[in-house]
């Protein structure tokens, strides 16, 4: 049985991991977050204490890299990390390594596993002009960097609201919000904002002018622009489109 592969690839905060779990939930078949391969290289690398320029040691610990993904979960090293491996530092230093040839190189085939029957959902960077350039849907998620930054400050704002972060009803209303929970939501997200929207354009720039594998869309991908789009309609899209290119 052939393996079946649609690949998303896109800018920080694009949306294009909520998207490719929907549609490899929607059509069964195995999902591949490349990003958080990266991701728990340079936490082990930043974990171990090495040196951002020791190329070999760098590229050893990409090759011995002791990784699970149990659901949305991420193990390192036999313990959960979830949480590390998903912080801006993590992924600002996986930026920094992944422009790193050895380390890319040392990485390939583990993503190149996952393309099991019957099919997978790949997300990244790289997966449609890299990885897995013979796929037969490559899809590109895109916005702006504001949009995606309000999308990402919001998701933090929510974190910090459950992690109990509060201000008082006056607090509030002097800052002309009201005194509800949509006010403090939209004020911590309207304080992070800019700092949010500094880091993604920083990363994104690293990330597109790197010499190997910079990111950009396949020749024969199609570039969706989701700023006015939900999550579930982005995934409607990819989904009419698998069944076009399965005809
Ligand atoms: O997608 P995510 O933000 O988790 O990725 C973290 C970093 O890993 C990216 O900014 C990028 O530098 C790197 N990456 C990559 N190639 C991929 C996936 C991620 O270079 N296929």
């Amino acid at each position: 049985m052939s393996v079946s592969i649609v690949t998303i690839d896109g800018p920080v905060a694009s949306g294009k991991g909520t998207v490719a779990r929907q549609v490899a939930e929607a059509l069964g078949f195995h999902l591949l977050d490349s990003g958080a391969i990266y991701r728990a290289h340079a936490l082990a690398c930043l974990s171990r204490k090495i040196d951002f320029n020791e190329i070999s040691s760098l590229e050893r610990q990409a090759k011995a890299l002791s990784l699970k993904f149990l659901g949305e979960s991420i193990w390192l090293d036999g313990v959960e990390a979830t949480a590390e491996v998903r912080s801006e530092a993590v992924g600002m230093a996986a930026s920094t390594l992944s422009a790193i040839p050895q380390v890319r190189a040392a990485l390939l085939q583990r993503q190149r596993d996952f393309a099991v029957a019957p099919g997978l959902v790949a997300d990244g960077r790289d997966m449609g002009t890299i990885v897995f350039p013979s796929a037969p849907l490559k899809i590109y998620l895109t916005a702006t960097a504001q949009v995606r930054a309000e999308r990402r400050a919001g998701q933090i704002a929510k974190q910090r609201l459950a992690a109990g972060e509060s201000l008082s009803a006056k607090q509030l209303i002097e800052k002309g919000k009201p005194p509800t929970i949509e006010g403090l939501l939209e004020t911590i997200r309207a304080q992070i904002q800019p700092d949010v929207e500094a880091q993604i354009r920083r990363r994104d720039s690293q990330d597109k002018s790197r010499t190997i594998a910079p990111l950009k869309p396949a020749l024969d991908a199609i570039v969706i622009d989701n700023a006015e789009h939900s999550p579930s309609e982005t995934v409607a899209v990819v989904l009419s489109l698998w069944k076009l290119r399965l005809k």
